[in-house]
This record gives C-alpha cells, sequence and structure tokens, in this order.
C-alpha cells in the first residue's frame, strides 16, 4: 500500500545538513516529513565503525557549533570531537617549518577555541537518534526522491511506495539534488582535476590542539586534530598524483606523507582506511523556486580548502528555520522564500567564488607566485588589524535564536 502524507515541510535528504535541517525546523513547531534515500545512520559509535563510514571530519567553527548545541547533538565525547585552538597556514618550501607560517590563536579573539573537529559519521549519527526523538518528524526511509508534481497550493512527491504533498520542500540532497533538477535550477560548475585523500593517523607529538594547512602547488595539505596523539588529514592533489598515493601500501603512504606531517606531529603510526573525494564544486544559479528551498550541498559544492563547506550548510539551516519560526503561515510563501534566498546570497557567493579564486591561484602559480604568497603570510602575521580581520571572517555568526 503506497504511504500518503500531507505534511507541512517535507525535507529530502538525510545527511548532516538535510538532518539539522529537519531537526531545526521541527523545533520551531513544525510538522515535518523527513525523506532518506536509504536507511537512517545508526547509533553512534566514535571509535567504531560508524565514526569510519564516511572517513571525513569537518572543522566547524563556533557559530556552527552553537547551532548543533541547540539542536542537543552536541556532546563531544560521545561524537569523538576534538577542539582547536589554533590555525596554522603554513606557506612555501615543501610546507615544514622552514616555510612561513601564520598562527591565528582562539585567545586573540577572546575565545577558548575557534571550533572542533566532528567526524562526519558520529554527527549523522547523532542528528538521527535526535530526529528519533522527535515527535514532530516523520521519516520515510528507504527509497529516493524521483519525481515532483506541483499543484496551486503544494508539491506532490513520490519515493517509492510514498507519497507526500507538502506546502515547502527542502532540498538536502546533495550535489545531484533532485529536488534542484526537478525545478530546472542551473549550475555553475567549477573542476580543477584535484582529488583529496582522507584518512586518520596516529602520531608521536601532541598536536596541541592546532591545526596545520600547508599551502602547496596541487592544493592544501591539513592535518587537522582529533582526541588523542591522532589527526584528520585532507591531501588535496592533483587527482593523477593523489590516485597514484591512493593505490600505495600504507607503508609506502606513510613515507609520502612524512616529509610534511613530521615536522609537526612526529612519526606517524597507525593510519585508517584512505578515502578520496574528487573535488568538483557546484553552485546552484538559485536557492529557491516555487514552493523549495535548497541548503547545503544542494546548493553549494565547494573545495574542503579553508574547511567552508558545513560551516556553510549549517548557517542555511538556521537561516531558513529562523525565517520559518519568525513567519508563522504557508511556509511555502513566496515572500518567505525571497527572504530566505536574499539572506544566503552573499555568504554562499563570496564562500563559494573566494575560494575558487584561492584555489585556482594555489594552482596556477608558479614558484615565484607561491614565494610572494608567503611573504605576504610572513607580513599579514605583523599586522594586528588585519589579522584581526581575517580572523573575524573566519568566526561569522550564524543566525541565532533556535
Ligand atoms: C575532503 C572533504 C573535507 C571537508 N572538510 C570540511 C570541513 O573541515 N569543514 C566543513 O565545514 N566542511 C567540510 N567539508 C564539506 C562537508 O563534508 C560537506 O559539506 C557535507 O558533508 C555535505 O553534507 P550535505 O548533507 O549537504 O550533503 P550529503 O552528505 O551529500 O547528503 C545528501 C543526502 O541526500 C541523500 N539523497 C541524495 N539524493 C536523494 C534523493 N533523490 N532522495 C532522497 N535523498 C537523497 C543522500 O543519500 C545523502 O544522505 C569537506 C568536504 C570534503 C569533500
Amino acid at each position: 500500500m503506497p504511504v500518503k502524507q500531507d505534511v507541512e515541510i517535507a525535507v529530502v535528504g538525510a545527511g548532516v545538513t538535510g538532518l539539522a535541517m529537519a531537526l531545526a525546523a521541527a523545533r520551531h513547531g513544525a510538522e515535518v516529513a523527513l525523506l532518506a534515500a536509504g536507511p537512517l545512520p545508526a547509533t553512534p559509535r566514535p571509535s567504531g565503525r560508524a565514526a569510519a563510514a564516511d572517513g571525513r571530519t569537518a572543522a566547524l567553527l563556533m557559530p556552527a557549533i552553537g547551532l548543533l548545541t541547540r539542536l542537543g547533538v552536541f556532546d563531544p565525547t560521545g561524537l569523538g570531537a576534538e577542539p582547536l585552538y589554533r590555525l596554522r597556514i603554513v606557506g612555501g618550501g615543501t610546507g615544514g617549518p622552514e616555510g612561513t607560517a601564520l598562527t591565528f590563536d582562539a585567545a586573540e579573539l577572546g575565545m577558548d577555541a575557534f571550533g572542533w573537529n566532528v567526524p562526519n559519521a558520529t554527527l549523522a549519527s547523532s542528528l538521527a537518534a535526535a530526529v528519533g526523538r522527535t515527535a514532530d518528524i516523520t521519516v520515510h526511509a528507504g527509497a529516493p526522491l524521483q519525481n515532483v508534481t506541483e499543484t496551486p497550493d503544494r508539491l506532490l512527491l513520490e519515493a517509492g511506495d510514498t507519497r507526500l504533498a507538502a506546502r515547502l520542500v527542502i532540498g538536502a540532497d546533495g550535489r545531484a539534488s533532485v529536488v534542484r533538477e526537478t525545478a530546472g535550477i542551473a549550475t555553475t560548475e567549477r573542476d580543477h582535476g584535484q582529488t583529496a585523500i582522507v584518512c586518520r593517523f596516529a602520531h608521536t607529538k601532541p598536536h596541541r590542539n592546532v591545526s596545520t594547512e600547508l599551502h602547496r602547488k596541487g592544493g592544501p595539505f591539513t592535518m587537522v586534530p582529533l582526541p588523542g596523539r591522532n589527526s584528520s588529514l585532507v591531501w588535496v592533489d592533483r587527482t593523477a598524483e593523489s590516485e597514484a598515493r591512493l593505490d600505495l601500501d600504507d607503508d609506502a603512504f606513510r613515507e609520502a606523507m612524512a616529509p610534511l606531517a613530521e615536522p609537526w606531529l612526529g612519526a606517524i603510526g597507525a593510519l585508517s582506511k584512505r578515502h578520496a573525494f574528487p573535488i568538483r564544486a557546484r553552485l546552484a544559479k538559485s536557492l529557491t523556486a516555487p514552493r523549495r528551498g535548497l541548503v547545503g550541498e544542494a546548493a553549494h559544492v565547494m573545495s574542503p580548502l579553508g574547511a567552508q563547506g558545513l560551516n556553510l550548510s549549517l548557517r542555511d539551516v538556521a537561516t531558513l528555520a529562523e525565517l520559518l519560526a519568525t513567519r508563522p503561515g504557508d511556509p511555502g510563501d513566496p515572500a518567505l522564500l525571497a527572504a530566505y534566498a536574499e539572506a544566503r546570497a552573499t555568504d554562499v557567493k563570496a564562500r563559494f567564488w573566494g575560494i575558487d579564486t584561492l584555489n585556482r591561484l594555489v594552482l596556477a602559480s608558479p614558484p615565484p607566485f607561491r614565494l610572494a604568497s608567503s611573504l605576504a603570510l610572513g607580513l599579514l602575521d605583523r599586522l594586528p588589524p588585519a589579522r584581526r580581520a581575517l580572523m573575524q571572517g573566519m568566526m561569522e555568526a550564524v543566525p541565532g535564536g533556535l
């Protein structure tokens, strides 16, 4: 028998963004249906299989952590998260300590930490558990959204045997979003031929809660603290180089990492499985269509350079949830959707094109440019107002109110 439901809001996609969106909307009293292509993530186990499933972690800045706290899912121990006290950016040479390093300290902004490094898999599991405890959210799991039909005051969704009528459909269904495509929203694509390798590794020196980003031709090599003497690695390089490294056995991969990682973190110990993420940035030309709003990677996919993606997605979630709370009535109201698009446009475009430009410069620059960029980093280090502006740019607040 087909499942039929008529709801105010349907959230499509149960990644971190969709789960957070469903929870945030329900917190404001909306009746929500969450459509998941597969089963929801299982109970969190920070050092177990759940944490290993995706391999990625996200460096989430304090505004994003604030949202997760308000949603009741920020438990650092349960998540296997680690605070980030300092950010170190290294330019020049191989990126070893002989290069120019610029270090930002959270204390300079009067904060204990910039944010936390959170495994995506445990975060998704914790959000899914919270969704399961929320009476106002009905989960329809097991079949992807296939079709969307417009009626004057509803959208009709088809997913397997499920038929949903919703006044607002929120597309959180990732880079190949069916919500976006069925609305006819075009995208801009940027592919610079890079692939990120992601894994965790143990090391002999303490990381002292410093996240270290080595700017190298081909892309950044970033080590982000995890609990104990462990870090997550995001190594972005040209796809051919990354593919060759994916084929190495663990000892050979450790050897390839050693000149970059060991100066900062000592000898490299156990390595987790390596995961590859081809980097193909994509930006939706509109964040809304009639009775539809896009959040997360359905709206914008960007390079991990600068650790912006999920931070940006959680700002989408907070903004849309707040608009839904402050404008009761039809959640698919065109004025509400226009306010969402307007509130998010500058942030989304500025991050997307800013990161793309930075990425292109890193890829295109012959050694003299990299030298110049290293010198610029060194100069910035001595200019407190510029440092402050850079740091404050990273700490832009998530609209609150949840
Ligand atoms: C290597 C790497 C490192 C990163 N590091 C950081 C970082 O440090 N900080 C940061 O902020 N960001 C980071 N990011 C970005 C971050 O990981 C992503 O932005 C985030 O995981 C995307 O979440 P999402 O929920 O929007 O999309 P997804 O995780 O893609 O979720 C989409 C969901 O929709 C579902 N779906 C798809 N189609 C359908 C359909 N038709 N019907 C129903 N469901 C559907 C999928 O099954 C999936 O569950 C990084 C990204 C990469 C690649």
